[in-house]
């Protein structure tokens, strides 16, 4: 039986794509291969990974100006990996913290240079809100800004992303890229770990503009120099061959339900659904301000916390999995990405109103 998986991540994957995975694991298309045993240099992997290339352009709308490129090391290892690139000749670079993944970043960034704090979201309540534009406040001549576009503890998301001109935007996105359109012009680099909401942990999607590509320290390992992995198509050394497959089935998943507009609408479904049952009861909390909401993780408290250990047990008991909240904030936290199903969110949003009852 599968259940409803709400884990962070890893994380839930499209039944569908679990399903053609096991078809073709012993034999890819006739190779007589599983992928995971095919050379990254042979033409079976090659058509794999360029179709993944194309379609994740497709779907994400990647202009021209931006190469997309499938690393390792994943979004802590890049933490280290954008410092090492985008730095250049500069001392500093800005950011914005949301919540514990951009503290981490900018905790790093402390390595490679003196990192300038330019807006902070935390408030008595913990990370709560995502600061607007007018309240950054810059340094005078950064290397970058860095943000976290959606904290996958805190559950704060960023929905208005600022233009800044000639400073590179650059975001951690791992928690929710491709679960609605984004801008990505807007975006010096962008990058995630695939094992939230792209596919399985071991890929790293870095997607970077092309002309600042000439900036890496000297130090910076040649296997996370972005220049040296653009120019070898993300074949420098070996790529992560059956993550890369894995995601590009599931850009195939999305792009067959109508692309990112169409998963958009059904995460606001989602979404909606979990934040009016929190909010409609006194016994359910989420302290997110409402404009930074995240639509993939969804926090919450129950008022009686004595309560939590039962609430899991009898979320279990209906195959409602991974509830608990990551141990730095505790209560409960529903990651609702992609691959959830609205019946998932249904099911758990039945259970929390019988829980409620049961209490009464
Ligand atoms: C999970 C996560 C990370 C850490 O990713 P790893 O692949 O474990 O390095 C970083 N940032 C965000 C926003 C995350 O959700």
């Amino acid at each position: 039986m599968r259940v409803f998986n709400f884990s962070a991540g890893p994380a839930a994957l499209p039944e569908e794509v679990l399903r053609q995975a096991a078809d073709e694991m012993l034999d890819w298309r006739g190779s007589g291969m599983s992928v995971m045993e095919m050379s990254h240099r042979g033409k079976e992997f090659i058509s794999i990974h360029e179709e993944a290339l194309a379609d994740l352009r497709d779907l994400l709308d990647v202009p021209a100006s931006h190469r997309i490129l499938f690393l390792q090391g994943g979004g802590l290892g890049e933490n280290a990996i954008v410092p090492m690139n985008l730095l250049g000749t500069k001392e500093t670079a800005d950011f914005v913290l949301t919540g514990s993944w951009s503290q981490k970043t900018f905790k790093e960034a402390h390595k490679y240079c003196a990192p300038h704090l330019a807006a902070s979201g935390q408030t008595a309540d913990g990370f709560t809100r995502s600061p607007a534009r007018a309240e950054w406040q810059l340094s005078d001549d950064p290397a970058y800004v860095h943000l976290c576009t959606n904290e996958t503890i805190h559950g704060v998301e960023t929905f208005d992303i600022p233009d800044l001109g000639d400073i590179p935007l650059v975001a951690d996105v791992s928690s929710h890229i491709l679960s609605r359109p984004l801008d990505v012009a807007k975006f010096g680099a962008i990058y995630g770990g695939a094992q939230k909401n792209i596919g399985m942990a071991g890929v790293t999607v870095v997607i970077v503009r092309e002309d600042l590509l000439d900036r890496a320290l000297p130090i910076c390992p040649s296997a996370f120099e972005w220049k040296t992995v653009a120019e070898n198509n993300s074949m420098y050394n070996t790529p992560p061959t059956y993550a890369i497959y894995i995601a590009g089935l599931v850009f195939k998943w999305l792009k067959k339900l109508g692309g990112l507009k169409a998963i958009e609408a059904r995460n606001i479904e989602k979404s909606k659904l979990l934040y009016s049952a929190i909010d409609s009861s006194a016994f359910y909390v989420n302290k997110v301000e409402r404009a930074s909401r995240s639509r993939m993780n969804v926090p919450f408290f129950l008022a009686d916390e004595s309560r939590n250990e039962d609430f899991l047990a009898g979320a279990k008991a209906r195959g409602l999995l991974q509830l608990k909240g990551h141990k730095s904030v505790g209560g409960m936290r529903a990651s609702i990405y992609n691959a959830v199903p609205l019946e998932g969110v249904k099911a758990l949003v039945e259970y929390m109103k019988e829980f409620e009852q049961r209490q009464a």
